[in-house]
């Protein structure tokens, strides 16, 4: 059934066609396509500012995000984020410039990303395991994927094996010997085959893959852990080896000015006076959100874009998944920044709190006043859980030995803890549940697609197209597109 171009009823809230619940990434990216489509959009959000799980806060010239906020660069293709100038559309890719680039775009050019040093390092008993550049390269003008049997990967590791000195050392470079080969394999299947995998556990699924329990145990899980926010390895096996892939192919990165560049470039780009923060929706129908400020607002259709569990408040029914909880520590470091420079430190062996951590004003200079430096750290599981005093506590010691340096003078200027931050991915995982309930329902986020912001933006993507068919609307050309590369 098509919705009737007649509006239904306007409202005081600027005449929404569609109002949408909540200005996460996926409530201002569905906002944002809607918009283009010529339609009328009111997005709500209870807090007193967009971004959601991807806020970052001002504290005395440090920027903290409240997520982790580790990125792919893959994350943001064309048609996800609003390129530079007013209006600028198609949106551009998002850029990934390193933290002194004299040729980096300036605020307001589109979303800047900044890369990690390539790979990450595993840090185990005071050694340094970094696993190298794996992303993809360009070859006379081709881009390719790294190659298994590259000439210069067996080089490397039996550079490596030859100039080891010692018994731990030669363990060493096999084991990264074979990480590497397992990274590089993953990077050069193409993703449809690897969604098309038996699906497991991601745990159980390494314990079968013939890859010593050593290599495993010391690299493989703790990077895993890393990248899904799940140690105990639960997620499915297929996003896993996805993300193992998107990590092996194009490394990691931190959004530019905080994780908060991504949802204000968004909400930027909507027109004036669409976004009303601080306003919280009571409950919804197919015709109308009742809210706690503004009364009822009517409208055509209704987009519901808020995390998992208030989705499922508002729509009794929608499944509610489990959650794997995080808390990220801000340190401001006295002295000089620790040696780590651009690269993701990653414990390897459990020896305390801290899963994964970096200098994150090395990265972004932006985050901290020139000359000062902050460094941001991730706990997950049942550690996160603890009370912050206790884990800052646990986690010095541990910082230390990650860093190399000493880190009582630190101080803690920032911590969020948050229980539901990223949604559990168990095996088998649905990563395209529904995102229309019925006519002028909708609903998206990560927990409709994978979670991270990834997700976010592919599940409003596909609420919006969804959401244009029912109105009868063209759909956009790149939306077209997109719809036919996928078919
Ligand atoms: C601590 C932490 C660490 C994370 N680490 C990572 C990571 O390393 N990598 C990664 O990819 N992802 C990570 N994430 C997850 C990532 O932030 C989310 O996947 C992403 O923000 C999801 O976007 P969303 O738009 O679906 O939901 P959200 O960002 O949650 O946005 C939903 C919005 O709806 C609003 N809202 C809720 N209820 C109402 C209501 N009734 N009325 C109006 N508004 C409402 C909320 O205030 C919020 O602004 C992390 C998240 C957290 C919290």
């Amino acid at each position: 059934m098509l919705i009737s171009s007649a509006r239904i009823r306007r409202t005081d809230a600027g005449e929404a066609d569609v109002v949408v619940v909540g200005a996460g990434p996926a409530g201002l990216a569905a906002a944002h396509r809607l918009t283009r489509a010529g339609l009328a959009v009111t997005v709500l959000e209870a807090a007193p500012r967009v971004g959601g799980r991807m806020a970052t806060d001002r504290v005395d010239g440090y920027r903290l995000d409240r997520g982790a906020g580790l990125l792919c660069p893959g994350v943001f293709g064309p048609g996800t984020v609003p390129g530079a100038g007013p209006g600028a559309w198609p949106p551009h890719r998002a850029r990934t410039a390193p933290p002194h680039d004299p040729h980096a775009p300036g605020p307001g050019a589109g979303l800047t990303l900044r890369p990690f040093a390539p790979g990450a390092v595993l840090r185990a008993g005071g050694r340094s395991l970094r696993v190298g550049d794996l992303r993809t390269t360009t070859v006379r003008g081709r881009r390719t994927g790294p190659q298994t049997r590259s000439t210069r990967g067996a080089f490397t590791a039996a550079r490596a094996l030859t100039s080891a000195r010692s018994r731990a050392e030669m363990t060493d470079a096999l084991d990264l010997a074979r990480l590497r080969a397992t990274l590089a394999r993953l990077a050069n299947t193409p993703a449809e085959r690897l969604r098309s995998r038996a699906e497991l556990p991601a745990g159980e699924a390494l314990s079968g893959r013939g890859l010593p329990a050593r290599t495993v145990d010391t690299l493989i899980r703790p990077l895993l852990s890393a990248l899904l926010s799940d140690p105990s390895l639960t997620t499915s096996s297929r996003i896993a080896d996805l993300a193992l892939r998107d990590f092996a192919r194009r490394g990691l990165s931190v959004p530019a000015g905080g994780a908060a560049a991504l949802p204000e470039l968004l909400a930027a780009a909507l027109p004036q006076g669409s976004v009303r923060t601080g306003v919280r929706a009571q409950s919804v129908t197919a015709h109308g959100v009742a809210t706690d400020r503004l009364g009822t607002l009517g409208c055509r259709a209704v987009l519901i874009a808020t995390g998992a569990r208030e989705a499922s408040r508002l729509l009794p029914g929608l499944r509610v998944p489990e959650f794997h909880p995080v808390t990220v520590l801000h340190h401001a470091v006295a002295g000089p920044p620790p040696p780590a420079g651009l690269s993701l430190l990653v414990d390897a062996e459990r020896r305390g709190p801290v899963s994964h951590t970096w200098v994150a004003s090395a990265v972004d200079p932006s985050r901290a006043h020139p000359g000062r430096t902050l460094v941001t750290s991730v706990v997950l599981g049942a550690a996160a859980a603890r009370p912050v005093s206790a884990l800052d506590a646990a986690a010095r010691p541990h910082l230390a030995e990650l860093h190399g340096v000493p880190t009582q003078e630190w101080e803690l200027i920032g911590h969020h803890h948050d229980p539901y931050a990223v949604p559990a991915m168990p095996a088998p995982h649905d990563a395209r549940r529904p995102v229309r309930v019925l006519c002028g329902l909708y609903v998206c986020g990560d927990h409709r697609d994978v979670s991270g912001p990834q997700g976010a933006l592919a599940s409003a993507r596909r609420a919006a197209v969804e959401l244009l068919r029912d109105f009868g609307l063209p759909l956009p050309e790149e939306e077209r597109d997109a719809l036919l590369a996928a078919a």
